[in-house]
């Protein structure tokens, strides 16, 4: 017995059937004498037509305004499985982010936990209540509603459970855990039974939705227990836990593929001091994240730049680009948007050579063109062709072995 966070995601609360199926999963965990608080995306597609309906209404819609709408998606979940448990004859409340004291900063669209107030939650957990909280959205210091980037319920389910020293976070899906790759891709994926921080961190940024990156930031800072399983299957998933000696570390432990990103060059930039600034400068002053970012020297003191940038910020991107192209003279702005980065990732590779070399070569035996690459301690990216994006995972997935236990 204890406090159990279960955060359900969207395919988990689709449609009335599977909100259903929810609502007997936490009455179940409340019946056998926990605590339970729930915290529940929208319906899948929901955010999606959500932004669709607001790009109709404009290219650019108001991101004050974009919060208010697409946090309605989680009002509405969190309405339905408060309903269904009431007329199960349990004792359910429903909460927004903002009556759950759940404070952010201003950032619209992609705004931070700042606190957590939870005062409310408590009152209601220590009345025997089942508290249903709508994840991705806070409130800020003025009292606007904010929502927290794609896949923000899990950051709110984590911080919650923080907030409320919570035994666990349960993060419900529909996938049974994490997987070496994602399994709807590379079929040979194996399930681990637990994943560290440091792994679980590297595989989100690099694009394994199965958490958001923040959620992990998040649990591995508090130290939370994660708890990754599926929302259709009684069975164990995966946790996430901090790094321990006891864990076996293969050099590679998992491969990842993100098509998110768009790839932008400079093509024969004058090779001077400051030159880089001018480009990135403008691009950091517009809110833009770039993640890779290569220069290669050409001969006559000219070099090309290529950088990424998510495919949202992608036209943004590419007019700073072309206005600071004219001023520094930069012969011509090439650009792709039908790019993929494909990584590997594992803490052994610290300790371990000839990582990259194998990628490579692993690639070039598909045939497989790189174009860009960036390496950390415990990571390998390349982007490639679009197109490539599944075979790579497979083929690298099998060359370094993970398809064998
Ligand atoms: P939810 O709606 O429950 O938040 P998401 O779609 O955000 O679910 O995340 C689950 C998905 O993450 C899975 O369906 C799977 O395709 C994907 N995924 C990517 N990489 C992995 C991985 N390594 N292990 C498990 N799932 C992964
Ligand atoms: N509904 C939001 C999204 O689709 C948040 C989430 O599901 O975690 O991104
Ligand atoms: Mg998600």
């Amino acid at each position: 017995m204890g406090l159990i966070v279960q955060k359900y995601g969207g395919t988990s609360v689709a449609d009335v059937e599977r909100i259903r199926i929810v609502a007997r999963r936490v009455a179940k965990t409340f019946d056998q004498g926990n605590d339970v608080v729930v915290i529940l995306s929208a319906m899948a597609g929901t955010t999606d037509n959500l932004i669709g309906l607001a790009r109709e209404v404009t290219d650019s819609p108001e991101k004050r305004e974009l919060d208010v709408l697409l946090a309605t998606g989680e009002q509405t979940t969190v309405a339905l499985l408060s309903m269904t448990l009431k007329a199960m004859n349990y004792p359910a409340v429903s909460l927004l982010g903002f009556q759950a004291e759940i404070v952010t900063d201003p950032n619209f669209g992609y705004a931070r936990i700042v606190k957590i107030g939870a005062n409310r939650v408590r009152e209601l957990i220590d009345k025997r209540n089942i508290v249903v909280i709508a994840g991705f959205q806070g409130w800020d210091a003025e009292g606007n509603i904010t929502t927290l980037g794609r896949g923000g319920s899990d950051t709110s389910a984590v911080a919650i459970a923080h907030a409320l020293k919570a035994d666990v976070c349960e993060i419900y899906t529909d996938v049974d855990g994490i997987y070496t790759a994602d399994p709807n891709i590379c079929k040979k994926a194996r399930k681990l039974d637990k994943i560290s921080f440091d792994e679980m961190l590297e595989m989100s940024s690099l694009g394994a939705k199965v958490l958001q990156i923040r959620s992990v930031e998040f649990a591995k800072k508090y130290n939370v227990p994660v708890h990754v399983r599926s929302s259709f299957y009684e069975k164990e998933g995966t946790m996430v836990v901090n790094e321990d000696s006891s864990m076996e570390s293969p050099v590679v432990s998992g491969v990842t593929c993100n098509k998110d990103e768009a790839r932008i060059t400079l093509k024969k930039v004058p090779d001077q001091p400051g030159i880089s600034a001018k480009l990135f400068s403008p691009i950091a002053e517009a809110g833009i994240h770039v993640d890779m970012i290569i220069q290669n020297t050409r001969s006559g003191g000219q070099t090309d730049l290529t950088f990424t940038v998510p495919k949202t910020d992608f036209k943004a991107a590419l007019e700073i680009s072309s206005k600071v192209a004219q001023e520094i003279n930069a012969e011509e702005v090439l650009s792709a948007e039908n790019i993929a980065k494909i990584s590997v990732t594992g803490v052994g590779m610290k300790s371990h050579s000839g990582v990259a070399a194998k990628m490579f070569a692993a690639l070039a035996d598909e045939n497989i063109n790189i174009r860009l690459i960036s390496t950390s301690e415990i990571r390998i990216s390349c982007v490639i062709e679009e197109k490539y994006t599944e075979l790579a995972v497979r083929v690298l997935h099998s060359a370094f072995e993970l398809d064998k236990k």
